[in-house]
């Protein structure tokens, strides 16, 4: 750790603070495209699907209120051909409908102006059902117990895409109620956000109705159809459903009981009752690989919703409860109050991510849902914990404030990343952690009360919370929201029991940043005695009374979003008292001590003593922190000759944890420890342990005779180690089990571990499966990218995907489309591929992918950097440790 030097520090100068502070929701100042004087209130829109031409055909009919007189309407559509328009009953002439597709706008020249006060457009048109998940969209699957290959329909419509499904005022502001009529199969399901209130049969199918919506933004709207099969309960006055492909709604029976957990917790909680008189969960085998909050029917990657007891693993249950807690949160937050432009998004995701968090922790305190650090096993998850990756991300020059301006959609599409969401939930965490659980659930509620069934920014709630705990959170909040990064606390002891504190802007690879301020809400504590709080409003600010000899830790259970950087002193006094620190504070210091040797604040060395002076522990977020760090060094090192000697040092670090746990589950064993089993055996596997690796292979050949004999919970950590130093014949052993399966999750395994292997040979057979459809549309692209991180062959699996970028790009949706090709250099380490980078996005890539390319730039940058940096630092700490073991050990007697 780098000791810096206090000078003069202004020490209460008071900081300036031109952040220009948000205004409350107002309809009429709200961003957008689309003109104000004319409001949407009740759609009622009718759907044809054709199944074989992959098309549709529709009306609608939309009731308006128009507030002052226009010549014009102008609303959004995309992709979709207008056939006919009249207004009042009156048909326009189709000279009189103008299709602008660049800015997705639909205007219609009036042929006279139109007064004020209620009116009524019709319109009829045809559009498209696409292949991705966008818009009205198909999936293709095989059915549970025949095989058969059966065909879907699913609908994607935030952020810009309801527009793709019926011409419409797409932007959240314009709320409305929406009633939907669609014309199915005999045999099919259909589904939308309201029950079904008639249902007749017609030539060709039948034709549903369903009931009219209460007013909601466009992009809450979903339709689902298929031959679908249904669970179902009742919360009160609450249907609830579980809906998948036919044969499979049984494994939804987890997710049917955790909903109605969630459900009376949150209505609860926001002290408003969910409005809907059905919710449902439906399960579908493609379209995206995360869930969507639609009001009524949210959707999910089939993976992330059914839970097969028989094979399915803990982690996947623990997924599907905080998924499930999270798009549930979203009912309230987002449906029923909603952003009102996407500028806002966070106050969406950050909350729903904060909410869906607290609420699983509550409820399986087990599950350690703070601590964990997220692993990339799904590069579509954007729900659960990741503060680590987001402050990683915050740390670089590429990162933005998480409240940031959206003109196109475009900018509305890519604002759903970490900041977003993780930033967003780790902020919320720390306000609540200040103000108390209490006083944040009454502010919220009263937030709640205020606003349902309309639109918000976040400084309404700021003042809600504000109006209930008398603090200013507007502005403790501004420096968090509106403003990139966040800071680092340096501590320093002085004299007398004095500790001096100071902050500054904490970065990595990031030269001449601009140097910031922030009002923080700061926890600590002489460890052993009760924590307090300070809001450190200065540049500068002290602690007093803390005796000379005792350890103090800042960032109590480290629910803060900021660094801190000790003293030696300091530093001492913790490393001795690390057996009396809770595993929250020894996770928090893990992760410091490690963004410090990121950000060239420290040696690796630091970071390596911290986990060697550790007390024997098997705590599943602080061992999987240090097999994080571990990793990261292991794959960076590449096959370089530093690489066999880091491995048998890291081996050394995990193998006591192992030993400790073993293979076997033990008779009423903590949920954690079998995560933290397959954590290591994963971990070591990557690091070439030469008895696990045997072992692994010893189980498999079991399982291929007895699928029983291995546990559910082991099996993607066995398959990904078998999978990674595969032979030939081993590779089609797991593909065969990958055609065979269908359940999505266990094929989801079998192809984790064939991107796996590092045999260039197999490399080069397993990329091109990427082109074919034996995985879901929505995650078969990822298959490139897994190869390019776990075989090691990024260069290969980049040489592929440049060839053959057009076929992957049409299987990916609008948010894929800008951050797939440049997301494919991050796992490199050398600084030609930046260049490469650079000179592929100016020949190859639009502009917006800019912010994406500039991120992996950054990255790719970083990595060789910080490659070059580590190299000699480890060498001579292994080295060190090497000689002091020589030193210690007897000498051997000739
Ligand atoms: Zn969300």
């Amino acid at each position: 750790m780098r000791i810096l030097l206090l000078f003069l520090v202004a020490e209460f100068a008071i900081m300036s603070s031109a952040l220009a502070s948000e205004k409350p929701f107002s309809f009429k100042d709200t961003p957008g495209k689309l003109p104000k004087e004319v409001v949407p209130t009740d759609y009622s829109v009718r759907i044809i699907p054709d199944i074989d031409k992959l098309t549709f055909a529709g009306t609608e009919t939309v009731k308006l209120n128009v507030r002052s007189r226009v010549r014009q309407l102008v609303l959004n559509a995309l992709e979709l051909k207008i056939e006919a328009a009249s207004i009042d009953g009156k048909e326009l002439p189709a000279s009189a409908i103008k299709i602008d597709e660049k800015n997705e706008l639909l205007a219609l020249a009036l042929p006279s102006e139109l007064a004020t006060g209620d009116h009524t457009l019709a319109l009829r048109f045809t559009g498209k059902i696409n292949e991705q998940g966008q818009g009205l969209f198909y999936m293709r699957y095989q059915e549970q117990g025949s095989g058969a290959r059966k065909t879907m329909l699913g609908s994607q419509f935030e952020a810009t895409d309801a527009r793709r499904f019926f011409p419409c005022w797409d932007e959240p502001a314009f709320r409305a109620r929406f009633q939907l009529t669609a014309v199915v199969p005999k045999n099919w399901l259909a589904v939308s956000n309201m029950p079904i209130e008639s249902e007749k049969k017609i030539a060709g199918g039948k034709e549903v109705l369903f009931a009219a919506t209460p007013p909601m933004s466009s992009y809450l709207n979903v339709f689902v159809a298929g031959e679908l099969d249904v669970i179902e309960s009742r919360s009160g006055p609450t249907q609830l459903r579980v809906i998948a492909t036919k044969g499979k709604a049984e494994m939804g029976r987890y997710a049917l009981e955790a909903t109605a957990q969630i459900l009376q917790y949150y209505n609860n909680y926001f002290g408003v009752a969910y409005p809907l008189p059905k919710l449902d969960q439906i399960a579908i085998p493609g379209g995206f690989g995360g869930a969507m909050e639609n009001w009524g029917g949210i959707t999910y990657y089939e993976s992330k919703l059914l839970f097969d007891p028989k094979s399915s693993s803990a982690e996947t249950k623990q997924d599907i409860y905080e998924v499930l807690a999270h798009e549930i949160a979203h009912q309230w937050f987002g449906d029923l109050v909603t952003m009102a432009w996407w500028d806002n998004l966070w106050l969406n995701e950050g909350f729903a991510s904060w909410m869906g968090s607290k609420c699983t922790a509550h409820f399986n305190p087990q599950w350690e849902v703070w601590l964990r650090r997220e692993f990339p096993r799904d590069p579509t998850r954007r729900v659960g914990i990741a503060k680590e990756a987001a402050m990683e991300g915050d740390a670089r020059s590429t990162t933005h404030p998480i409240q940031q301006p959206v003109a196109t959609e475009a900018e509305a599409n890519s604002a759903f990343d970490d900041i977003t969401y993780k930033k967003g939930q780790s902020f919320l965490r720390m306000l609540e952690s200040f103000l108390g659980e209490d006083v944040s659930r009454e502010g919220i509620r009263r937030y709640m009360a205020a606003h349902m069934y309309s639109n918000t920014t976040t400084a309404d709630l700021w003042n809600a919370l504000s109006e209930i705990s008398g603090k200013p959170i507007a502005e403790i909040a501004a420096g968090w929201t509106e403003q990139p990064g966040f800071p680092i606390v340096r501590v320093k002891r002085k004299q007398g029991g004095n500790v001096s504190l100071t902050q500054e802007r904490f970065t990595v690879n990031f030269k001449n940043a601009p140097p910031l301020d922030w009002k923080i809400p700061l926890t600590y504590a002489v460890v052993g005695r009760t924590p307090m709080t300070l809001l450190m409003a200065w540049k500068s600010d002290s602690i007093h009374d803390v005796p000379p000899d005792r350890a103090l830790k800042l960032n109590v259970n480290g629910a803060g979003n900021y660094r801190v950087e000790y003293d030696k002193p300091s530093w001492k006094l913790l490393l001795g008292a690390l057996k009396n620190l809770g595993v929250e504070d020894r996770v928090n210091l893990l992760s410091d001590t490690w963004a410090l040797v990121q950000a060239n604040r420290a040696p690796i060395s630091l970071f390596f003593e911290l986990v060697e002076k550790l007390p024997a522990s098997t705590e599943l977020a602080e061992r999987e922190q240090i097999i994080h760090v571990l990793d990261f060094v292991n794959r960076l090192l590449g096959s370089s000759s530093e690489q066999e000697k880091f491995q048998r040092y890291a081996q050394s670090l995990l193998r006591p944890t192992f030993d400790a746990v073993g293979w076997e589950t033990e008779p009423n064993e903590q949920a954690a420890i079998g995560n933290l089993r397959a954590s290591l055996i994963t971990a070591l596997g990557n690091l070439n342990d030469p008895k696990i690796v045997a072992n692994c292979r010893e189980r498999f050949k079991a399982f291929l005779a007895n699928p029983e004999s291995l546990a559910p919970d082991l099996r993607p950590a066995v398959f990904s180690v078998v999978g990674r130093y595969a032979d030939e014949a081993t590779w089609n052993e797991l593909h065969q089990l990958g055609l065979k399966t269908t359940s999505i999750e266990e094929k989801q395994n079998y192809y984790d571990a064939l991107a796996g292997a590092m045999d260039p040979k197999l490399v080069k057979k397993t990329l091109p499966i990427a082109l074919t459809d034996e995985l879901p549309t929505s995650r078969t692209v990822f298959l490139v990218s897994r190869v390019a991180r776990e075989s090691g062959q990024t260069d290969i699996a980049w040489d592929f995907a440049r060839a053959n970028m057009k076929a992957l790009l049409a299987k990916t949706d609008a948010l894929g489309a800008n951050t797939y090709p440049p997301g494919l250099f991050t796992f490199f380490s050398d600084d030609s591929r930046a260049e490469e980078l650079r000179t592929y996005a100016k020949n190859s890539l639009t502009a917006a992918s800019a912010p994406e390319v500039a991120k992996a730039l950054n990255e790719v940058q970083f990595r060789a950097e910080f490659k070059k940096r580590l190299a000699p630092q480890l060498s001579a700490w292994i080295d060190s440790k090497n000689s002091a073991e020589r030193r210690s050990s007897p000498v051997p007697d000739h």
